[in-house]
């Protein structure tokens, strides 16, 4: 294991130049989908082909670009093994085909990304036969009432989305063991830097490297890293031969670009989302703000305890109707109109008219999801802009000229 710290490990872990790329100081971009062997050997077997030691024979079991990037992101996790998929949701949906089989039982938040509850709804539940269920995992005994002889799988996210509320991590390691159940958390938002739930007790993290682990907006992908060398192996098996998701050479490439100035970036998020926090929590025509950095927010204690971090991600609730919340969208310029979150530009979106607009507006409500709640991923530019941006926004519900 390499005991360097992040930032150390972040720029250039799993690049160092080997058989294939002596001497670069980046790792290229390999594209060969195929490598010629020297020759046949009798004794030899697919076992022996060992990327770690160059070796490689097929690009979808291992590429040299991909397996660069997959070391890196174990090393950032603090795992041993480290997996780079398609996308997010391809990662997330390995881990669940690694863990379950029909008439297993998986218990989830209930306020996980929406992406992913769609899959564990309409995928899992409703055509292989595994029961899911959604439980407010703010509080684990929730997690621990819900858990069954059945239950294979336990799937957090924390903190979740749009809602921002945490769970608390080593507490539900300990319910996930005892019920010999798996426990995989989804880090995306905030990141190796400010989290690592292998420490907490997790049993596998998943990421979409579409968020800041690629950090600018260009590239989707998704990761799985564990410690486990069962589930590894399972794992593998399932990237390469069993559905042959991997990400390819050119968004490994960008992904190990970006994660050079994870921390770098991370930092100035948080700097900026906790203004961008406290500027909102003052403002009259803001009813509530969710940020885990704010002593306001419930689980402050545990954000504190379990992050070293609050991340660039927040959601607020603006006064008035579903058209006030759309007037101060529309008149924002800094903040562009768009799903996704985790890039340098800021971003903000309205979660019951786009990402959770699927979802019935009576279902939405009860949860929580409001016409007016906004979600924002804070970028890294300059704060002061991105509060005259808000200005903008606020004159707009107003009814004032907006000002350019
Ligand atoms: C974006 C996201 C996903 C899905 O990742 P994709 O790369 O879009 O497939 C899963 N979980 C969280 C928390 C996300 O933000």
């Amino acid at each position: 294991m390499d005991d360097r710290r992040l930032e150390t490990l972040a720029v250039g872990h799993g690049e160092d130049p080997g058989e294939t790329h002596r001497g670069d100081v980046v790792s290229p971009i390999h594209l060969a989908s195929t490598f010629a062997l020297p020759g046949l050997d009798p004794e030899m077997s697919l076992e022996d082909v060992d990327p770690a030691e160059g070796d490689f024979l097929y690009s979808r079991l291992n590429n040299p670009t991909r397996f660069a990037l997959e070391r890196r992101l174990a090393a950032l996790e603090g795992g041993d093994h480290g997996f780079a998929f398609g996308s997010g949701t391809a990662a997330i949906a390995t881990v669940a085909m690694a863990s379950v089989e029909p008439g297993d039982h998986v218990v989830a938040f209930d306020d996980l990304y929406a992406g992913t509850r769609r899959m564990f709804e309409t995928l899992f539940r409703d055509r292989l036969d595994v029961d899911v269920s959604f439980v407010d995992a703010t509080d684990p005994d929730n997690v621990a009432d819900a858990v069954r002889p059945e239950t294979t799988l336990v799937w957090m996210e924390t903190p979740t989305n749009p809602l921002i509320k945490l769970c608390d991590v080593a507490a539900i390691a300990d319910i996930a063991d005892d019920a010999d159940a798996r426990l995989g958390v989804d880090n995306t938002f905030l990141s190796p830097y400010f989290q690592n739930p292998l420490e907490l007790g997790a049993d596998v993290v998943a990421h979409s490297t579409t968020k800041y682990l690629n950090g600018h907006s260009d590239s989707v992908g998704g990761a799985l890293v564990t410690d486990d060398d069962e589930l590894a192996e399972e794992l593998q098996f399932l990237q390469q031969v069993g559905l042959g998701n991997v990400l390819a050479p050119f968004d490994a490439y960008l992904v190990l670009r970006g994660t050079k100035t994870l921390a770098s970036r991370m930092r100035d998020h948080e700097a900026n989302a906790l203004a961008i926090a406290e500027y909102l929590e003052d403002h009259d025509l803001v009813e509530a703000v969710h940020y885990p950095g704010l002593e306001s927010h419930p689980q402050h204690e545990l954000a504190r305890e379990q992050t070293s971090g609050y991340g660039g991600i927040l959601s607020f609730e603006l006064a008035g109707e579903f058209d006030d919340a759309k007037r101060f969208l529309e008149a924002l310029e800094e903040f562009a109109l768009a799903v996704s979150v985790g890039g340098v530009e800021s971003l903000v979106e309205l979660p019951a008219g786009m990402t959770h607009e699927p979802i019935p507006k009576a279902e939405r409500e009860a949860h929580g999801i409001t016409d007016t709640l906004v979600r924002m991923s804070v970028g890294i530019e300059h704060p002061e802009d991105l509060v005259e941006d808000l200005e903008r926004g606020f004159a707009a519900m107003r009814g004032q000229s907006v000002s350019h």
